[in-house]
């Protein structure tokens, strides 16, 4: 497979999630079921609809984003990077961090602009939404999204994560507002720069490490590299998963 050569097991257990995950509720699922959710104003969407704007699942959706972090899609479950985390593996070293591609991250907005006023017609009415702001919101995404596929020996696997998906946007605003980051004991980094080389979403770890002591940032997919390669153990997870965790911990100890 095009990720055999990932040593850690927590990776591996991440890509293989993402790939099950792929199968079972994109295709299988569907498939055999026939499922479709409801969506404002009666349209209709398929299973499970996370990336459809206005279906119940969307909705439900920012609430586990909220809770558990923007990684509950962009990191485990996201259809949009299987290939990605497959296909696009061996390029995942092309991933440019420079300045000029720091400040690119800033062109999501544009998208989830038009996200949000593709909502706000929905709203409005529904039964034009879609010519109205659909169409173009649509278009925009779906040919950015099979361009960047040509761009990924250039520019590594996450390039239209970093730069263009209006839900990298909008899961991170939720993601940066709930529980979730990556806690740093930045007293213990070493500055070695190993958490900056291993981010496929071209995050200066290091910096904020250094700087801020913890990973806050819309950027962060959650997909624990960083957190794994740091030889000093300075970056750990944080979440309402570590909140239930510990209650849990707490009540069998009673
Ligand atoms: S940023 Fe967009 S395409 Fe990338 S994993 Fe998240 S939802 Fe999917
Ligand atoms: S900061 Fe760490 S967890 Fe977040 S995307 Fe980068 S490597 Fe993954
Ligand atoms: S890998 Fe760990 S020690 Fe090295 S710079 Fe990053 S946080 Fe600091």
């Amino acid at each position: 497979m095009c990720f055999s050569g990932e040593k850690d097991p927590y990776q591996k257990a991440r890509i293989i999630t993402i790939l099950s995950l792929y199968v079972l509720l994109w295709l299988l699922i569907p498939l055999a079921f026939k499922v479709q959710v409801p969506i404002l104003g009666g349209e209709w969407g398929s299973f499970p609809a996370i990336h459809t704007i206005g279906s119940l699942t969307f909705f439900i959706y920012m609430g586990i984003v909220l809770l558990f972090g923007k990684r509950v899609d962009c990191g485990w479950c996201c259809p949009c990077v299987t290939a990605r985390e497959t296909i696009g593996y061996p390029f995942r070293d092309k991933t440019p961090r420079n300045g000029l591609w720091w400040k690119l991250r800033h062109l999501k907005w544009l998208t989830l602009s038009l996200l949000v006023v593709y909502l706000a017609f929905m709203i409005i009415d529904a039964g034009t939404a879609y010519n109205r702001a659909g169409k173009f919101y649509y278009d925009v995404v779906t040919y950015g999204y099979y361009a960047s596929f040509l761009l990924i020996p250039l520019t590594g696997n996450r390039n239209f994560c970093r730069v263009l998906c209006p839900f990298a946007a909008l899961w991170g605003v939720l993601s940066v507002a709930g529980l979730y980051r990556i806690k740093a004991k930045k007293e213990e980094c070493i500055a070695c720069g190993k958490c900056d080389r291993v981010c496929d979403m071209g995050i200066p770890v290091a910096r904020l490490v250094r700087e801020k002591g913890e990973i806050r940032t819309i950027e962060c997919m959650g997909c624990g590299r960083c957190v794994a390669v740091c030889p000093q153990n300075v970056l750990s997870f944080y979440s309402a998963a570590g909140i239930l965790k510990n209650l849990f911990y707490k009540f069998i100890k009673r």
